[in-house]
């Protein structure tokens, strides 16, 4: 193993991904090192959304390597991704709407809590797994003074997500996440992805069917989390947040990575612009820088 890739928070090596005919995702190599905040730009349907689904172990490939700070990931488990350290947010959008901000952010906590699962490498095992979960309803039942401990930690690293978005989330904390506005629970599945601390945060088009004020604020946002050393991978469409936000772009098109670089260098490359324009049956660019 080189030594780029131990120290790589993520390395992807040749990874694929077909539905029936269509190659989604067709032989994508990529590294993310430690601090770095790489976005994922391309057209619609050219295998960014798959690219992420893969990583974070949601879908599994048909080939290819996942390696989290040098180890290989199991593919297609998102548990197992979630184990090693990746943190993503979905598309479209996915909170518990009968549970509270507050209960939809412990659920990210819960892949870094230790001293209530006891037994938690146990589960790995199918047989042994119930010996695990038996332990965990144990500790639930009566709590030892160090998982009672472990709770009031939970509880202020919770309020230090919700803080994050300012008054957005903290004075709601404790209502259903079904009453918050559209913004609100995509903040909502931010905290919980950075509630379990990952290594690396996966945002798929996290200021999607946002407005241009409450996109600004994520991005204000997604800058703090930069310079705090946080590693990000962004698949995004608003070319501001791109250019704002990016140490390096990574361009699909049709499943492949047809460019990288510097944000400014990549969307200036004429096969970036000939990728977008062709999808264009307007003629009318898609970058709307
Ligand atoms: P992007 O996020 O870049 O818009 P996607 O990764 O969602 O693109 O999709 C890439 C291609 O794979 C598209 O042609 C899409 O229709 C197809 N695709 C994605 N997910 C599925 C799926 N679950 N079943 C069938 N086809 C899919
Ligand atoms: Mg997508």
């Amino acid at each position: 193993m080189s030594g780029s890739t131990r120290d790589a928070v993520l390395t992807v090596s040749g990874l694929r991904r077909s539905f029936g005919g269509v190659r989604a995702v067709d032989g994508v190599d990529l590294s993310i090192a430690p601090g770095e905040f790489v976005s994922i730009i391309g057209p619609n349907g050219s295998g960014k959304s798959t690219t992420v689904n893969l990583i974070s172990g949601v879908l599994k490939p048909d080939a290819g390597e996942i390696l989290v700070r040098g180890k290989r990931l199991r593919p297609g488990r998102p548990e197992a991704a979630a184990a090693a350290g990746l943190a993503r947010t979905f598309q479209n959008g996915r909170v518990f709407g009968g549970m509270t901000v507050r209960e939809n952010v412990d659920v990210g906590l819960q892949t870094t809590l230790h001293a209530a699962r006891p037994l938690r490498g146990l589960a790995d095992i199918p047989v042994l797994r119930w010996v695990s979960l038996l332990a965990e309803v144990a500790v639930a039942l009566a709590p030892t003074p160090g998982v009672r401990a472990e709770r009031r930690a939970a509880a202020a690293r919770i309020d230090a997500q919700l803080a994050r978005f300012e008054e957005r989330l903290t004075p709601r904390a404790d209502q259903s996440a079904y009453t918050l506005s559209y913004a609100n629970r995509r903040r909502t599945e931010i905290a919980r992805a950075l509630a379990s601390e990952p290594q690396l945060l996966l945002l798929d088009e996290p200021a999607a069917g946002m407005n241009q004020a409450e996109t600004a604020e994520i991005g204000r946002q997604l800058a703090d989390l930069k310079a705090q050393g946080q590693t990000i991978l962004l698949v995004e469409h608003k070319m501001e947040l791109i250019h704002q936000l990016s140490d390096r772009v990574l361009v699909l098109d049709e499943g492949r990575v047809i460019a990288e670089g510097a944000p400014d260098a990549v969307l200036a490359d004429p096969r970036v612009i000939e990728a977008y324009l062709g999808r264009s049956r307007a003629g009318k660019a898609v970058i709307d820088a």
